[in-house]
């Protein structure tokens, strides 16, 4: 029989799996004999097992729940009926990766009718026991039947208001006693059956609701965001309660290890006296920061602190501790690897790495890929803030990042107006887990409540999102839309500009700077190049996008796509004389004056590259492309190259195709124009060698793209390399170039070992590889993939991560192929998969040499390579 339920004690951190995080940590604490208040798991197997069958729990399960119970109560000598020692206990969720907020929680269970009088007497505390109790009605009613909380807050507020306590801690006894008959009364209208009194259905209901809450909507929508699998299940985790609320020498905190914001070496957290549970994280009252628990109570200070050192140096990394108070005693409630910003996740792994508590490799495992991306993001500029109009007093700097948008009141405004291509920030008193999707739609998140473990607060790091919570001076209106500070208003629709890095928010738009590197930054990039075999390169081709790439420490450019080059104004004119020439002569006339445009700009570009590999691709896209469309175009267009508009419309219309992207593009231009192959190639040599006339040596790669054929592909090798030479026995000289393949259509795949012997490079571009291997038009598939998504049709969108089934194999059969063909041959990745961390780590395991994406996704996929590598090197390292 399948054992489902293990007491803590039998537990251990490696149980992960089968225990969830939670339940995992838990049993890990007991182990180290560390305060952890008794309890058992109910395993993450025993959630899918529920959810397949969709019914009730089992009666297996129910009677192992007795059993664990019996001995629970013999470990603990407490009981769900006994006078004198009455056993109540808290039911959380715990899955195998941590969802802060996404599931269910319920504290006080066991408490009824009978029991809240006798935890009454035994504390001497009835306001205590009937605050408990209020709170498990509370709770139990929204977790388990879903009541909304509103029909019990609206109740609580109007009795405080009725008779005038300004705070929850106001209300006596008897008032809460009255609270608590009315939510029974709630319970009851809503779910038309009463409260249980049988603490036994009790736990079994809220273990169904836990089991349940796997699957409600924002745990799946926070999985999607976390690339977290929907299968794995919850743990549900039962275990004696402590009571933070039973009076001034109790209370409840979270706090980190370290500053998980900054990464500073120093406890960072946050904690409510007489508060229970969700107090703190929920954000509903200003918690107060951990050090002034050194003055209140300073020996569980000590002993709070002597643990967060223990937890640390057992995990090797930054901790997230729940704790509580219970009387002066302390009790450790979780423990796991805080969630921590991008920038604190760099320095926590470099110092933790120059402590000597872990080594570099593993220090590359503690930083997101992702998460790099919010290092790169730029920072309003010194002397714009200094002009600008602060719109509060400064709030909480929850998570950093410079953002500019409009305010919107709630989430779905702000999913409603982002999907419409608005800039939005969500501005709300506090944020729940419902808020979700309109946190991801908005550039910013703002609250007044809530501190810095607030749920806005939590939710936005991880997301890499800026955030300012506790802006206590805004007085943010959600219901009529307006926020009011220092006698001023804010309305939907105003721009405002927040700073997340130091909590300031301010009127209008600011101007931003790029992100600077901290030392630590350059230190953590150095230890991924050590680590990575694959090279990572950049896709650019202007200066500025170039010399990021560069500062990134890219190893060359992977593609310069040269059609870029025709955009501005008076390049276009020339494009479009040489695209509606009617003779080969015309033609040429127009590409000399091409051909001056793109030796400037590729001496611009070997220069920057400075003796580093440079891939320029030949013209690829259909040529309609840069054809005038609407009728003002097509009369500018007439004036400037002399063309009757007649002519002009014909010409239009005989270049129209049907599938352009199945058309005359790519290396079917060159074939059909080879002079635009001459000129390509004549302004590349000729720009390297005007730089080797100033000492300056580059190595050029020039790509054939969308090859499909063997002698498509020697056409114009045979052309380009005809072209080179001359120019080069010409000057008398030589240098080193490369003439290489784009591979992006399957047939070019399955003959790479014919185009490898032709080929001294190639280049997989997956954009169109995806494209043509699928079927789906890359400029139409966001039409259906998402439904494809949603509906399990597709696991991932295949132009974002690769598609290993297919799209894998292909490439897989190719760089074989080519392998086998040509030893020397050197092969990379340039479509947008080659910046994608998942598809990073399939490709780091093929023999290819570099992987090519945008310069700013540089860092994030050295980080890809490198972690990919050392998994590689342990995987190899666990078989010996
Ligand atoms: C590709 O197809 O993957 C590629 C890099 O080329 P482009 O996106 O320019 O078609
Ligand atoms: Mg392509």
């Amino acid at each position: 029989m399948t054992k489902y339920i293990y007491a803590f004690e039998e537990g251990s951190q490696s149980m992960k799996d089968l225990l969830g995080g939670k339940g995992a940590n838990l049993a890990e604490m007991m182990r180290l004999g560390l305060p952890v208040p008794d309890g058992f798991t109910i395993t993450t197997e025993a959630c899918i097992e529920y959810l397949k069958q969709g019914a009730t729990l089992s009666d297996e399960l129910k009677e192992e729940l007795h059993t664990q119970l019996k001995a629970f109560s013999e470990r603990t000598g407490k009981s769900f009926s006994s006078d004198d020692n009455l056993l109540l206990v808290s039911v959380r969720s715990g899955a195998k990766i941590s969802m802060p907020g996404m599931m269910d929680t319920i504290l006080n269970l066991g408490l009824n009718d009978e029991n809240v009088e006798k935890l009454a007497e035994k504390t001497n505390d009835a306001r205590f026991a009937y605050d408990c109790y209020r709170r498990l009605l509370q709770m139990f009613g929204q977790v388990v039947y879903g009541i909304n909380m509103t029909a019990f807050d609206r109740f609580f507020d109007k009795y405080k208001e009725d008779n005038g306590y300004e705070t929850d801690a106001e209300i006596p006894a008897e008032g809460l006693k009255v609270i608590s008959a009315r939510f029974k009364e709630i319970y009851e209208e809503e779910v038309y059956k009463p409260f249980p009194q049988d603490p036994f259905t009790q736990l079994t209901e809220a273990v169904e609701a836990v089991f349940k809450s796997w699957d409600n909507d924002r745990a799946r929508v926070y999985r999607d965001l976390n690339d977290i699998p929907h299968d794995i299940g919850t743990g549900v985790n039962i275990q004696e309660m402590v009571f933070g609320n039973s009076g001034d020498r109790s209370g409840t905190g979270v706090a980190f290890t370290r500053n998980p914001v900054t990464g500073d070496n120093h406890v960072f957290g946050e904690y409510l006296l007489n508060a229970q549970g969700e107090d703190v994280v929920a954000g509903i009252r200003t918690p107060k920061e951990i050090e002034t628990l050194a003055q209140q109570m300073p020996e569980v200070y000590q002993e709070f602190v002597d643990v967060t050192e223990k937890l640390e140096a057992h995990y090797k990394d930054m901790q997230d501790i729940e704790f509580t108070i219970e009387n002066g005693k302390l009790y450790i409630l979780q423990t796991r690897n805080g969630k921590r910003t991008a920038k604190a996740a760099m320095k926590i792994a470099v110092d933790l790495v120059d402590e000597g508590v872990i080594t570099k490799e593993e220090a590359l495992t503690k930083v997101d890929v992702k998460s790099i991306d919010t290092l790169l993001h730029p920072t309003f500029k010194p002397e714009a803030i200094e002009a600008a109009e602060a719109i509060s007093d400064a709030g909480l700097p929850a998570s950093p990042g410079a953002s500019t948008g409009k305010v919107v009141f709630s989430a779905e405004d702000a999913k409603v107006q982002a999907d419409q291509g608005e800039k939005v920030i969500l501005m709300r008193p506090e944020t729940s887990p419902e808020d979700i999707e309109g946190m991801v739609a908005s550039e910013a998140i703002v609250t007044t409540h809530g501190g810095m473990t607030s749920h806005a607060a939590v939710v936005a790091r991880g997301m890499g999102k800026c955030c300012v919570t506790g802006c206590s001076n805004l007085n943010i209106d959600t219901e009529n839309k307006v926020v009011t500070y220092h006698g001023q208003t804010l309305n939907e629709g105003d721009i405002i500009s927040v700073d997340g890095s130091t909590g300031n928010i301010y009127l209008g738009d600011i101007e931003k700077t790029d992100a600077d590197h901290s030392e630590d930054f350059d230190r953590f990039m150095q230890w991924t190049q050590e680590t990575a075999r694959l090279n990572v390169r950049m896709n650019a081709e202007t200066p500025q996008d170039i010399a990021s790439g560069y500062q990134f420490d890219a190893a060359g450019i992977g593609l310069v796509r040269t059609e870029h080059m025709f955009f501005g104004a008076e390049r276009l004119v020339q494009m479009r004389r040489f695209i509606l020439a009617s003779s080969q002569e015309e033609r040429i006339e127009a590409l000399n004056e091409i051909r001056k445009y793109q030796i400037e700009d590729f001496e611009q570009i070997f220069r920057l590259s400075n003796g580093r590999p440079t891939i320029v691709r030949l013209l690829d896209p259909p040529l309609h492309e840069f054809l005038p469309k609407t009728n003002d175009e097509i009369q500018l267009v007439s004036q400037q190259l002399n063309v009757d508009k007649d002519v002009l419309r014909k010409r239009i219309v005989d270049l129209h195709e049907t599938n352009p992207m199945l058309g005359h593009r790519g290396c079917r231009l060159a074939v059909t124009y080879p002079e635009l192959a001459e000129m390509q190639t004549e302004a590349i040599i000729g720009s390297v060698l005007k730089l080797k006339n100033e000492g300056i040596e580059s190595q050029p790669e020039i790509m054939i793209p969308l090859v499909s054929t063997v002698e498509e592909f020697k056409t114009l090798k045979d052309t380009i390399q005809a072209t080179a030479e001359s120019m080069l026995a010409k000057d008398n000289t030589s240098i080193d170039y490369l003439i290489g393949t784009m591979i992006e259509t399957p047939r070019a795949c399955l003959i790479a070992g014919q185009l490898a012997k032709e080929s001294e490079f190639f280049s997989f571009g997956t954009n169109d590889l995806t494209q043509l291997t699928f079927g789906f038009s890359r400029d139409d598939a966001g039409k259906f993939i998402s439904e494809y998504i949603n509906r399990g049709l597709l696991e991932v969108d295949p132009f974002q991560t690769l598609d290993v089934d297919g799209v894998g194999q292909l490439i897989k059969t190719a760089v074989e192929q080519a392998k086998a063909a040509n030893p020397n041959i050197k092969i990379g990745v340039c479509g947008e998969l080659g910046g994608d961390p998942k598809s990073i780590h399939y490709f780091n395991n093929l023999a290819i040499d570099y992987v090519s994406c945008s310069p700013f996704r540089v860092p994030g996929a050295m980080l890809a390579a490198a972690q990919s590598q050392a998994e590689s090197e342990r995987a190899i390292g666990a078989k010996q």
